[in-house]
This record gives C-alpha cells, sequence and structure tokens, in this order.
C-alpha cells in the first residue's frame, strides 16, 4: 500500500486474539506507527501500584490517570513504555499487572483520561509517521470511530486460551490453559462491561483468526486495509 495521507487503522479484540502482534506486523509492513493503548492501561496500574494508591479508591486512581508522566515509543519494531522516565516494559506484562489492570480500566474517569490521550497521540504518530495502527478494546467504537480501516479482530475462546498460555507457560496443555482462564476470560468479562469487542460494530470488518496462524492473520488485516484503500 502507498500510504498519500496520514491513515488511521483501529484494531480491537480481546485478550488472545492476536491483536497486538498482528497490530505490530501491519504497521511495520505498511510502515506506520504503533499504538498499544493497552498498555497505557498497564502503565497506569503499575504505577498507581508503585505509589501505594489503592486500586478501589477510584477518585485516587483518576487522579493519578490525569498525572500519570506516561510516554508511549511508537516505533512497530521495538514498542516501549516508560513512567517517569523509568522503561516498564517487563514490569506490565507480569501476571500481577495482568490480574487488576481490569480494576482500573472499569473506572470511567479513567478511561475519560485515557481516550483523551490516545486520540492525541494517535493524531501526532499518523502526523510524524504517516500513518497509525492502533490497538485496544475500544478504539474502533470510542476513541477513533472516525478511524479510515477499523478492524475487530476475534478468534474462539479456545484458540484465545491455547495463545495466550503457550505465550505465558511455554505450552497449551489442559493445565496451563486452565491456568490462563482468569487472565483471559474473566478479564474480557470485567473489561466488556465498559467496552464492546466481541461483537462488530456498524462498519467494523470483523477478522476471525480462530483458524489462521500469524502470518494468515497479518495477511488478513493487510487485505482489509488494501480494500479499504481509496483509489
Ligand atoms: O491489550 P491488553 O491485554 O494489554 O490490555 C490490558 C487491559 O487494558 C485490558 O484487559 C483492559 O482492561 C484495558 N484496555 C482497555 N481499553 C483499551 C485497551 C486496553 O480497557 N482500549
Amino acid at each position: 500500500m502507498t500510504t498519500r495521507r496520514p491513515v488511521k487503522i483501529a484494531i480491537d479484540g480481546p485478550s488472545g486474539s492476536g491483536k497486538s502482534s498482528v497490530s505490530r506486523a501491519v504497521a511495520r509492513s505498511l510502515g506506520l506507527g504503533y499504538l498499544d493503548t493497552g498498555a497505557m492501561y498497564r502503565a497506569l496500574t503499575w504505577w498507581c501500584l508503585d505509589q501505594g494508591i489503592e486500586l478501589a479508591d477510584t477518585a485516587a486512581v483518576a487522579d493519578a490517570a490525569r498525572r500519570v508522566p506516561l510516554l508511549m515509543g511508537t516505533d512497530p519494531a521495538a514498542p516501549t513504555v516508560a513512567v517517569d522516565g523509568k522503561d516498564v516494559g517487563v514490569e506490565i506484562r507480569t501476571t500481577d499487572i495482568s490480574s487488576v489492570v481490569s480494576v482500573v480500566a472499569t473506572n470511567l474517569e479513567v478511561r475519560a483520561e485515557m481516550r483523551k490521550r490516545q486520540r492525541v497521540l494517535m493524531a501526532d504518530i499518523a502526523r510524524e509517521s504517516g500513518g497509525v495502527v492502533a490497538e485496544g478494546r475500544d478504539i474502533t467504537t470510542v476513541v477513533a470511530p472516525d478511524a479510515d480501516v477499523r478492524i475487530l479482530l476475534t478468534a474462539s475462546e479456545e484458540a484465545r486460551l491455547r495463545r495466550r498460555s503457550a505465550e505465558l507457560h511455554g505450552e497449551a496443555s489442559d493445565t496451563t490453559m486452565e491456568a490462563t482462564r482468569d487472565q483471559v476470560l474473566r478479564r474480557d468479562r470485567d473489561d466488556a462491561t465498559v467496552s464492546t469487542f466481541h461483537v462488530a460494530a456498524d462498519g467494523v470488518v470483523l477478522v476471525d483468526t480462530s483458524d489462521l496462524d500469524f502470518d494468515q492473520s497479518v495477511a488478513a488485516v493487510l487485505e482489509v486495509v488494501a480494500r479499504a484503500e481509496p483509489t
């Protein structure tokens, strides 16, 4: 695809749908910037815990969301997340964070602040990199309903558990898949109370990756993007 003007691509999906790795690969392939909005909620969660802020204290967490010195590195080849100058890329992926991030992400004042930041970031990245691929749970519907391409990436529950289990435990046995359940299904259930990412909204293209491998999933998304390109 030759990008003639900054293009905005929004990709949502549940946990384990492959949206982060696929979105990064799509951004690399098209030479665009990349925004991982889930990493922003994770980084805020990490910062609250680091600062001793009770996650149940919704006003204090909302205040933290407005103050957090968050810097997103948006190169899809090596995305980074820094809080107050500290690289927290590893810390935010731990089970400790994954198991509580939904508490922060279902705080509506937090969401208002994050969405504001995400819109500004998307515009900045698009301008600087010729376009942006932003992924999350509410990008196609709320953060950027005006995006040029909007995709909902899904996969069956079984496929999502298998992928997350392989990622976290290096295998997808019955035992490890069971251990992954909380991080995938319970988290999605909680997140779904504030965002719609299981059903494609009007104008959002559904890409089901249950039976696709990684390369096929990337190709499927690139095809949707190519089809959306004005001629
Ligand atoms: O995508 P990832 O699993 O890293 O997202 C972490 C968490 O951030 C999600 O479980 C959800 O609670 C929250 N999130 C969100 N809205 C987004 C992106 C992520 O609420 N746009």
